[in-house]
C-alpha cells in the first residue's frame, strides 16, 4: 500500500502516466519496486518518451519487462539536437518504421541551456512533426523556455500534429492557444509548487484539457521536492488539480485518464 497525504489510497482511481523516464539510471536499483509502487497508487499505465539513441535500449527493455504497461515513445528531445541531428533522426524514423510506437517524443524546442542552437532544433521538431502524420500517432512536446515559440511554430504548420504539450509552465493565454491547437496540457510536480505559478491555470483551464505526469526522475511534487521524481507520485498532482477546482480526486483521475488514452489511441 502507498500511502499519499491523505493516507492511504483505499478507492479505486486509476491514473496514466503520460511522461515517465523510468529507464533512467537513478531507478537502476530498485525500478521492480517502483514499478509496484505505482501499480499500487493506481497507475494504470506508464508512457516513456524518448530521448536520443542512448535511451533507447533501456526503454525498450522495460516495455519487454512490462509489456501493456510500460510502453515507449519514439523521438529525439531537442536538448539532443545537435550539428549532426540527422544522423539521430535517422535512427527515430529507422524505428518508426519496423515497429509502432504510440507517439513520436519528446520532441520540441528548449531555450534554457543552448540558445544558439534553436534553427536546428526547430527544423528537427518539424520533420519530426511529419514523421508523426505519416505514422499517424501524436507528438508530445517539450519546450522549454520557448512555449510562444513552439505554439508559433505548430500554428505555422498547414497540418500540425496534436498531442500532449508537456511540463506546461505557462500562463492561461498560452493554455488557450495550445487547446486551440488540439493539444492537451501536460500537469506534473511544478503545479504542486509553491512558486510554480500554475494556479489560474488549473482554476480557469477546463479538466477536460489536461494530462497527468511526473517527468520522472525529475520534477518530483511537493512534499518530495529536490528529490528523485516518481510514477507513484502522480496521485500528488492529481490531489492538487483536485484541491483548487474543488472537485473529487476520482474525478480529476478519470477525466485525464480518458484525455490520455484518447491522445494515445490506446
Ligand atoms: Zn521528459
Amino acid at each position: 500500500m502507498w500511502y499519499g497525504k491523505k493516507g492511504p489510497m483505499v478507492d479505486n482511481n486509476q491514473f496514466v502516466e503520460t511522461h515517465a523516464h523510468i529507464y533512467s539510471s537513478k531507478f537502476k536499483e530498485d525500478i521492480a519496486d517502483v514499478i509496484e509502487r505505482s501499480q499500487e497508487a493506481g497507475v494504470s499505465k506508464i508512457y516513456m518518451p524518448n530521448v536520443d539513441h542512448e535511451s533507447i535500449d533501456g526503454m525498450l527493455e522495460l516495455e519487454n519487462k512490462y509489456p501493456e504497461y510500460c510502453i515507449p515513445m519514439m523521438g529525439l528531445h531537442p536538448c539532443s539536437v545537435k550539428k549532426d541531428f540527422e544522423k539521430e533522426l535517422y535512427i527515430v524514423e529507422d524505428w518508426l518504421s519496423k515497429r509502432p510506437f504510440v507517439a513520436v517524443g519528446e520532441i520540441g524546442t528548449d531555450l534554457y541551456w543552448d540558445k544558439s542552437l534553436f534553427e536546428l532544433q526547430k527544423e528537427a521538431f518539424i520533420i519530426q512533426c511529419n514523421l508523426a502524420n505519416q505514422n499517424d500517432i501524436p507528438v508530445i512536446i517539450h519546450c522549454r523556455e520557448s512555449i510562444d515559440e513552439t505554439i508559433e511554430i505548430l500554428e505555422g504548420m498547414a497540418n500540425a500534429p496534436k498531442g500532449i504539450f508537456h511540463c506546461f509552465t505557462g500562463d492561461v493565454e498560452q493554455a488557450k492557444r495550445i487547446i486551440a491547437l488540439g493539444h492537451k496540457i501536460g500537469i506534473g510536480g511544478v503545479a504542486t509548487f509553491k512558486n510554480g505559478g500554475l494556479d489560474p491555470v488549473l482554476l480557469e483551464i477546463d479538466l477536460e484539457n489536461m494530462v497527468l505526469e511526473t517527468d520522472c526522475p525529475y520534477l518530483a511534487p511537493t512534499p518530495y521536492r529536490g528529490k528523485r521524481n516518481e510514477p507513484a507520485f502522480i496521485e500528488l498532482v492529481a490531489q492538487k488539480i483536485s484541491d483548487l477546482k474543488n472537485i473529487p480526486v476520482s474525478e480529476v483521475a478519470q477525466s485525464t485518464t480518458n484525455s490520455a488514452l484518447q491522445i494515445f489511441k490506446s
